[in-house]
């Protein structure tokens, strides 16, 4: 199966019942500054290049971002820290992700999530958690013969990485290595090896106060493109 087969199988999902429902309720309802829009409200597959080198992995969509416009960390504060950095990392085309036909193109880059619908208050239940699991096993497997770097942001997306290329086979350190900002970490399978790279989430908890600047992304992501030889 191809990474674009994967995507097309992905966003017909509905194994949550409480994110399925959520999702299409938001996109009901609406932001009144979206009320003229159409909201995606299905799975977001992850977005960029089929062979890329670095895979950036977040938490999941987000209610009136990436679930409104279909296209992951696109159209929400995260996503606005995200691509700024991206582009001044050299990954991406331009520094802004506003909809799914904005013109962006991820160089080399592919960002993608453990949970693929917008869960109620970011959280998903630890039952959603792992009924999604298996798209982010077989969306990395697929790209394993060009992935060489993993950003992780936040906790739970280490947590989920470290996880499915522990069940993909690749080695991971015990004690599983902590996370944290500019946490490190090298997996090997055979002769292959890729290295991990935490950053704090992107989200508004996190940049609004200051304890991620974007400076602190963008060193993560330049680590990460450098490992991986973009
Ligand atoms: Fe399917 Fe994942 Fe969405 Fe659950 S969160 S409905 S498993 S795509």
């Amino acid at each position: 199966r191809s990474i674009a087969a994967l995507d097309r199988d992905l966003v017909g999902c509905r194994a949550c019942p409480r994110l399925v429902a959520w999702r299409e309720q938001v996109g009901r309802e609406k932001r009144r500054a979206f009320a003229d829009q159409e909201y995606w409200a299905r799975p977001v597959p992850g977005f960029g290049p089929s062979d890329a080198a670095v895979v950036i992995i977040g938490l999941a969509p987000a209610a009136h971002g990436g679930n409104r416009t279909g296209r992951m960390f696109t159209g929400d504060q995260s996503g606005d820290v995200l691509f700024a950095a991206l582009h001044a990392a050299g990954l991406a085309n331009q520094a802004t992700s506003v909809s799914a036909d904005d013109g962006l193109l991820l160089y080399g880059t592919r960002v993608t999530a453990p949970v693929h619908c917008a869960p109620p208050q970011n959280k998903p239940t630890p039952q959603e958690r792992d009924e999604c699991a298996h798209w982010l096993h077989s969306e990395l497997e697929l790209l394993a013969p060009t992935m060489r770097s993993v950003v992780a942001l936040g906790a739970f997306g280490w947590r989920q990485t470290l996880h499915t290329f522990g069940t993909l086979g690749w080695s991971v350190p015990r004690p599983r290595p902590a996370f944290g900002h500019g946490a490190h970490t090298v997996l090997t399978r055979g002769d292959r090896s890729i290295g991990v790279f935490g950053c704090y989430h992107v989200s508004q908890h996190n940049t609004f106060t200051g304890r991620l600047t974007p400076t602190m992304v963008v060193d993560v992501l330049s680590a990460a493109a450098r490992y991986a030889d973009l």
